[in-house]
């Protein structure tokens, strides 16, 4: 049994999420300990595309993506796929992500998801910078590139909406795009250039920085949490359990940072979270035999590349699964011949696969605030796709609520309590 001294906060989960919100913390003056039984910063972003995509605004369930839902899920190549095994758990979720699919409800988490992308890659530069991590960043903008001259339309639907909400992006024509990146094949009918975007060229090794940052000053304790205690007092104890040791951990406050895990804590508290385990994959090439210049998100389907220092790296699909069950590498391998319609000239040369889980939520809104049954605890998780480029302005946020100050983005279309009905 180890014994630690009272934190002002404990923070279960040191992915991206819980290392930027330690870091924010600390630096508000509180004093931390992290829960985290795998390495410190090294959740999901790390293997992510990197893309710090602001412009990214619009929630995964569409209206009109019904009619889709049921080819793209038969699909085994396709973007989207259930695995049998995973479906009992997808039930409910599916149900959920179907009524998110609703015009008005669709609007609202669009205008949520803006509140949240547009101060994004600031933010996180900004605690780049404090941590010595700005290196990795290249803020030159991205793209979001489309293949059929039939979908541009849909860009222009998304420019008038970009605008609206305040993100800033604009139009680019074929030229345009190949002047920006020569390494594009024929197959381009245009694209949107977001001027605020940004790319990350090492997300592993910016993970590991921001953890060297945190360790600076937070205690952190290699374990498992498998349970959050309220105590008389208004105080809590995290109980945890490494190989051969457990721990119970006392702190004034809890801020539940554990990704997918986070649903899985909250339950026993009388909190439900509906996040499911969306896998996604990455294929690393480290000789690719061409050069891209901005991070890029394909619209056919959707996924992205991104040039790093290791070469340029292929992330997508969304595929729910079982977290512990074994990955299908066969849709890593998949991403290169989708890039290859885009870049002709791309090679698999010495390339690496990866997988991961995204955390997400029907409505693809993070689940952010202050649990409304229980005094002193906290949530922040859920982030789907978006994890990477929202860490740092959610932990500010969430930082300013722990500290009894007003949020500077208004965290009432993220709370847990939207789930209740
Ligand atoms: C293929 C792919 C590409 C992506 N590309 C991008 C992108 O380009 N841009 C972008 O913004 N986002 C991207 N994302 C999404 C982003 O990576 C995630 O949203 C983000 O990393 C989630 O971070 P997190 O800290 O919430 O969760 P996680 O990374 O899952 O971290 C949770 C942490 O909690 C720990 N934990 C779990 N259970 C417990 C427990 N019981 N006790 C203690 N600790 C626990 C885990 O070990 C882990 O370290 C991508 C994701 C994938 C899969």
């Amino acid at each position: 049994m180890g014994g630690q001294t009272d934190a002002d906060v404990a923070i279960i989960g040191s992915g991206i999420i819980g290392t930027i919100s330690a870091i924010d913390l600390q630096a508000a003056g509180y004093s931390v300990v992290v829960i985290e039984p795998n390495e410190p910063g090294a959740g999901t972003a790390a293997g992510s595309a990197g893309y710090l995509h602001d412009g990214e605004i619009f929630p995964v369930a569409r209206p009109g993506l019904l009619a889709a839902l049921p080819g793209m899920l038969l699909d085994p190549r396709g973007p989207l796929v259930v695995r049998p095994s995973y479906l009992p758990r997808f039930a409910g979720w599916g149900m959920r992500f179907l009524r998110a699919m609703r015009a008005s409800t669709f609007a609202r988490a669009t205008a949520a998801l803006a509140s949240l992308n547009r101060d994004a890659v600031a933010e996180l530069a900004a605690v780049a910078n404090a941590a010595g991590a700005d290196e990795f960043l290249v803020r030159r903008g991205g793209l979001k590139i489309v293949y059929d001259a039939h979908t541009l339309h849909e860009l222009a639907a998304e420019l008038s909406e970009l605008e609206r909400e305040g993100i800033a992006a604009r139009a680019l024509d074929e030229a345009e795009v190949h002047a920006l990146e020569p390494a594009l094949g024929a197959n381009v009918a245009g694209a949107i250039f977001f001027p605020n975007s940004a790319h990350c060229t090492d997300p592993e090794l910016f993970g590991r920085r921001l953890a060297e940052r945190m360790e600076m000053n937070a205690h952190v304790v290699r374990a498992r949490a498998n349970a959050i205690v309220p105590q008389q007092d208004g105080s809590w104890i995290v109980k945890a359990a490494a190989r051969g040791s457990t721990h119970e951990i006392p702190a004034k406050r809890v801020l539940v940072a554990a990704g997918y895990d986070s649903a899985a804590l909250l339950r026993p508290l009388g909190y439900l979270a509906p996040v499911a385990a969306a896998r996604g994959y990455h294929l690393m090439i480290s000789d690719p035999g061409v050069a891209l210049n901005h991070a890029m998100i394909f619209h056919e389907p959707h996924f992205a590349a991104t040039p790093m220092n290791a070469g340029v790296r292929l992330a997508g699909t969304m595929e729910f699964a079982l977290p512990d069950s074994p990955p299908d590498f066969r849709r890593a391998q998949m991403l290169f011949d989708l890039a290859r319609r885009y870049i002709p000239g791309l090679r698999d040369g010495h390339a690496t696969q990866w997988a991961g889980v995204r955390p997400s939520m029907p409505d693809s809104l993070p689940a952010m605030g202050a649990a409304d049954r229980n005094r002193n605890l906290f949530y922040c998780f859920g982030h789907g796709h978006l994890g990477f480029t929202q860490a740092a302005v959610s932990a500010r946020a969430m930082t300013q609520l722990i500290s009894g100050a007003s949020p500077f983005i208004d965290l009432t279309p993220f709370d847990l309590a939207r789930f209740r009905s």
